[in-house]
């Protein structure tokens, strides 16, 4: 994996999440000249996904409002903000991402920042209404209505979505239950003696926890009434959120050819298998030396420390070695 000197003039970011916005404001603010074209498939501009699962879905606030930055500062600072735009391919000879209905814009540095989505459950039932995912505002913003209006919820997945909808949940009247397939909630992001801390203020506020137990079946007539489990057990729900893990969208990378494994394959300098391609945020997927294998660190810390280092590299500065995660 190696890209060639960094003499960069245009810089083209794909995804315009944490990880892509966060990338062109480095840019810029440690002194790149060139051009930044930042391409998203959303209509709104970058915005904070960390109170979708907090205070919007308590009515406290509205999704999309938390901007990462403001809104000026990419006319400020010249970044050429291209929204509701979808790149379908690369085209890595020519140094050009090719756009919905054809047009071209050409790079000198390309940053991958595509993010990743919901992973969907396949279980009979799960198109009930009434059964929903969580990762965009829209998700956000019809969960807070129908967790206003429920009873009953049952929440497949005790990952940090499960026990955000919980907590949110409670505090509004809501029973709960954690359906979690693992034995323990958190158990791949957490030690042991934190997760039991968090699942203990989780019970004392009334939440109930099944692990070791998977989904057989969401039932219902017009919308979902129940949801039984491996095990037999059949529970009361009004509302069912799933939240299960992500899924990486690297399907432009792995279609041009780069490298990829459940996320675009890159070096802990976040450098791809082709010259002059980063892949930074949630769908970067970190190359262990030894095994080969790739790990994504899907934070927002994450998303904005990769950020700052592609940036610095792209002006030709020396990067430490990263701190673990
Ligand atoms: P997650 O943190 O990966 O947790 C998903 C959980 O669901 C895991 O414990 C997983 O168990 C379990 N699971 C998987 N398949 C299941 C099934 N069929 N039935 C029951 N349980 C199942 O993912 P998430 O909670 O969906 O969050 C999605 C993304 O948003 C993550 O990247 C997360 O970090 C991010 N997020 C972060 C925050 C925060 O930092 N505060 C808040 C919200 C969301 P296994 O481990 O056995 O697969």
């Amino acid at each position: 994996m190696h890209n060639a000197a960094m003499s960069v003039d245009h810089v083209l970011i794909i995804g315009a999440g944490m990880a892509g916005a966060s990338a062109a404001a480095k840019l810029r603010g440690a002194g790149h000249a060139g051009g930044i074209t930042l391409v998203g498939e959303e209509q709104r501009l970058p915005y904070d996904r960390p109170p979708l699962s907090k205070e919007v879905l308590l009515g406290r606030a509205r999704g999309g409002d938390a901007l990462i930055l403001p809104e000026d500062f990419y006319r400020k600072e010249r970044i050429d903000v291209r929204l509701g735009s979808q790149v379908t391919s690369l085209d890595l000879d020519a140094r050009a991402a090719v756009c919905e209905g054809g047009a071209r814009i050409h790079y000198d540095q390309l940053v991958i920042a595509t993010g990743a989505r919901a992973r969907r459950l396949h279980v009979p039932g799960i198109t009930l209404p009434g059964v929903c995912y969580l990762r965009s505002v829209e998700d956000a913003s019809l969960l807070s209505e129908s967790l206003h209006a429920a009873r009953r919820l049952v929440v497949i997945g005790g990952g940090f979505i499960g026990l955000e909808v919980a907590s949110a949940a409670r505090h509004l009247g809501v029973e709960v239950v954690i359906v979690e397939q693992a034995p323990t909630c958190l158990e791949r992001v957490m030690p042991s003696a934190a997760v039991s801390a968090v699942i203990g203020w989780h019970c004392e506020r009334g939440v109930s926890v099944l692990c070791n137990r998977t989904v057989q079946v969401i039932e219902g007539r017009s919308r979902v009434e129940s949801v039984t489990l491996d095990d037999g057990t059949q529970l009361e729900a009004d509302l069912v959120v799933v939240g299960i893990g992500s899924v990486a969208n690297d399907e432009l990378a792995r279609k041009a050819g780069i490298a990829c494994a459940r996320g675009v394959l890159v070096d802990t300098r976040c450098r791809t298998s082709v010259d002059r391609v980063f892949a930074i945020g949630d769908v970067a997927s970190i190359r262990d030396a030894s095994t080969g294998r790739g790990r994504r660190l899907e934070s927002w810390d994450n998303a904005g420390r990769q950020a700052a280092r592609v940036a610095e590299q792209l002006l030709g500065r020396r990067i430490d070695q990263d701190n673990p995660p």
